[in-house]
């Protein structure tokens, strides 16, 4: 009955924008959330790849109620001790000595766009951006641009100008789009909205060097794949390559919203006095969640979570047997798995809720895993042997 009147609510009054899985959630607890029912499931969507920390984490929901009771919020107008601490965290943690802060990914990735735009027009130039056939980029009118959904494109146009894309993973495409008229390219490592699907290594290093030897600006969207979600604080760096400008959000201050858009100094300097700004971006709130986030991925989380990510590749690796999962992709605590035609993968999702594990479907009919940081061992076997038994019992 509750779950009825909460359902005709949302379908009366809120935006006919969301398709949301019938399951209310009321609180939760370590790697689990549970429903105003009571009932309790193991989180492996965790406000997608946000909720690194999982819920409820004592240090982080002390330092939190602790913000809340000194200053949430004061105008950028103002210094505050928590930012300033913050950001030079921030800066000497990921090697780019200027950020900008915001309140989500959009936002940092609108924010890069920008700066970019800026850099070249403070040469008298104006530029292109490159962005890869099936990204995510965000819903403002700019990063909808720079995001692959054509239908999208359509509802809103028109679109701002400026930006064309390159077939994924496909070098000699790449090549061939990377012209004078190109001042930045804007990529995932891991494009994880459209299943968790991974630029390969070489493409990676050899697109990065050709915009090195261009001078063409690489701009890294870690917004899914940053904060330890991959195994390292940043997904870059498993390919020795330093993009000039990389957005986070999601992850980086744990539920809290927050986005961050990070550059080299001679990119982050480009902005003159007033050209950005955020009334909330960077609050006391957010950046004291921010920085609680980043001390224990520094203090311990980073390694620990790198090695359960690698744990949680070689259970799935398993499942390759069966004839209907396609692929097993992903690195780190972000996997995919992704199906045939033959089974939908949103069948896979219901069957785990049904289990006690919560998955969510992300594009190419793949099932996404992106877990709290501080998932356990047992956690992951609970979740591999629902699914193995999800999967014995389908006949395709
Ligand atoms: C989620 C996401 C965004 C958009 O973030 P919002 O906070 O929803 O605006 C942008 N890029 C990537 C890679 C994302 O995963």
């Amino acid at each position: 009955m509750k779950l009825k009147a909460i359902k005709e609510a949302e379908a009366t009054h809120y935006m006919p924008v969301f398709s949301r899985d019938s399951l209310c959630i009321e609180r939760g607890e370590g790697n689990c959330v549970y429903d105003i029912y009571g009932n309790k499931y193991v989180d492996f969507v965790a406000g997608i790849a946000t909720n690194i920390l999982g819920y409820n984490h004592p240090e982080f929901t002390d330092a939190v109620c602790a913000q809340v009771k000194t200053l949430i919020h004061v105008s950028n107008h103002y210094y505050t001790e928590i930012q300033s601490r913050y950001i030079k965290k921030l800066c000497d943690a990921s090697g780019f000595s200027r950020v900008f802060l915001c309140n989500s990914g959009a936002e940092a990735n609108e924010c890069a766009l920008k700066l970019v735009r800026r850099f070249y027009k403070n040469r008298g130039e104006q530029k292109t951006i490159l962005t890869a056939e099936g990204s995510f980029h965000g819903r403002t009118l700019a990063t909808l641009t720079a995001t692959d959904n054509a239908a999208q494109h359509d509802v809103y146009s028109p679109l701002p100008s400026g930006f064309k894309s390159f077939k994924y993973n496909d070098f000699d495409d790449f090549k061939s789009k990377l012209t004078d008229d190109v001042g930045a390219v804007f990529l995932e490592t891991i494009q994880g909205e459209r299943g968790v699907r991974p630029f390969s290594d070489d493409f990676l290093v050899n697109a990065y060097a050709m915009c090195k030897s261009k001078g063409i600006l690489f701009v890294a969207d870690e917004i899914q794949t940053g904060m330890g979600r991959t195994g390292k604080l940043f997904s870059f760096e498993h390919f020795g390559i330093k993009p000039d400008v990389i957005t986070l959000a999601k992850a980086i201050a744990g539920g809290i919203p927050m986005g961050a858009c990070l550059a080299v100094e001679e990119v982050g300097t480009a902005f003159k006095l007033g050209d950005h700004g955020s009334t909330f971006g960077g609050n006391a709130l957010a950046c004291a969640a921010a920085d609680k986030v980043l001390d224990l991925l520094l203090g311990g989380l980073l390694d620990s979570a790198a090695e359960v990510g690698e744990y949680l590749g070689e259970r799935l690796s398993h499942f390759s047997k069966y004839n209907f999962i396609a692929d097993i992709r992903g690195r780190g605590l972000m996997r995919g798995i992704q199906f045939t035609d033959k089974v939908p993968a949103a069948l896979f999702e219901g069957k785990l809720k049904e289990r006690g594990y919560l998955v969510n479907v992300a594009g190419n009919n793949t099932v996404r895993l992106v877990p709290p940081l501080t998932i356990t061992r047992e956690e992951i076997d609970g979740l591999v042997a629902a699914l193995d038994d999800v999967c014995a019992s389908t006949n395709v």
